[in-house]
């Protein structure tokens, strides 16, 4: 590769040559990738950065994993697992507010901080920080954590524990600015399968985002507060295995059936035997979800999957992202 040489100061070709060397963490010696350049014009040798290989960071590594320390990955797991910004977490552990910063960014931890750590990734040692903390957390982010830990406990007891811990989250652009409901969720659940002899799960789940999505265009919010997501095979609602879980396992509105499809495929049909609970919904709510009932009556599950992969909703969200209410205005019906 042609490259800037800083001994010779000339424009040269450079030969990259990668090796290993030992390098010394706390009295540890690991050896490591490491890959330095030479000229071919002067013959020198020297580092520069941006080689994509970093051996201190990889004697870091092997150091953490030799001593059972947390390792940078580790760290941001947990973080994000609680919805937890760095400064917060940081700050809970009453350590500087970069600190964590610093860790996550590939420097090594002290043995104290790593205790700390080790302490505060436990259900038990995190409850405890959340609990004693006056002043980093919201009330509404520390009662949001504290239901995690317990969904985290009870979620071979009780899916709905779990569900209403990842759904609560505040009302915004993701969720088309409604307070997420899940008993109206499913109440909406109820009345799309209601009739028809049951209807395909993936069509259920393209219901649901017509419905929120078209309320949205029309009222400029959502019905039910469900956040959808872009997958391969079209708009879900996010989440939706625990939601139908719950459903049908755990409160028993909703029996699912395996049957052949028009094209010789298997699928699950969902259907109910309920009345569905509408008293959460209003008028104009019921309204838009009859409506987008009638629209797709005769449109099967495989046509109006084409149809929600052409809506400019969810061309335009990368796949695996939450889809934003903000293109509801661009939706086709
Ligand atoms: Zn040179």
């Amino acid at each position: 590769m042609k490259d800037f040489c800083p001994i010779c100061e000339e424009m040269t070709k450079v030969e990259s040559v990668r090796t290993r060397k030992e390098v010394l963490v706390r009295g540890d010696t690991f050896s490591v990738y490491c890959e330095y350049f030479r000229c071919t014009l002067c013959d020198s040798e020297f580092e520069k950065s941006g080689s994509g290989i970093d051996p201190l960071a990889e004697a870091y590594k092997n150091y953490q994993i030799k001593h059972d320390m947390i390792t940078s990955e580790k760290m941001i797991e947990f973080r994000k697992k609680y919805d937890l910004t760095q400064k917060e977490l940081s700050e809970l552990l009453g350590w500087g507010g970069a600190t964590l910063s610093r860790y996550e960014n590939g420097a090594l931890q002290d043995d104290a901080h790593d205790r700390a750590l080790q302490l505060a990734m436990k259900p038990e040692g995190l409850r405890t920080l959340v609990r004693n903390d006056k002043k980093v957390l919201t009330e509404e982010k520390r009662q949001r954590i504290l239901d995690i830990i317990d969904s985290n406990r009870n979620t071979r007891t009780s899916l709905l524990g779990y569900l209403k811990a990842i759904t609560n989250y505040d009302p915004g652009i993701l969720s088309g600015f409604r307070k997420m409901d899940i008993r109206k969720l499913f109440g909406t659940i109820e009345f799309l399968c209601k009739g028809n002899d049951g209807i395909p799960k993936t069509k259920l789940n393209k219901l649901l985002f017509y419905a929120d999505f078209k309320h949205f265009k029309e009222n400029g919010v959502s019905i039910t507060g469900a956040r959808y997501a872009r997958l391969p095979f079209g708009p879900v609602l996010n989440d939706y295995e625990h939601f139908f879980a719950t459903l049908i396992h755990e409160e028993g509105l909703i029996t699912v059936e395996e049957r052949s499809f028009s094209n010789g495929a298997n699928g699950e049909y969902y259907s109910t035997s309920n009345a569905p609970d509408i008293e959460l919904l209003s008028d104009s709510e019921l309204s838009t979800l009859l409506g987008i009932k009638k629209y797709f009556h005769n449109i099967n599950a495989t046509r109006i999957s084409e149809l929600s992969h052409n809506e400019p909703a969810y061309i335009k969200t990368e796949n695996s992202n939450l889809i934003s209410y903000e293109y509801a205005e661009l939706l086709s019906i």
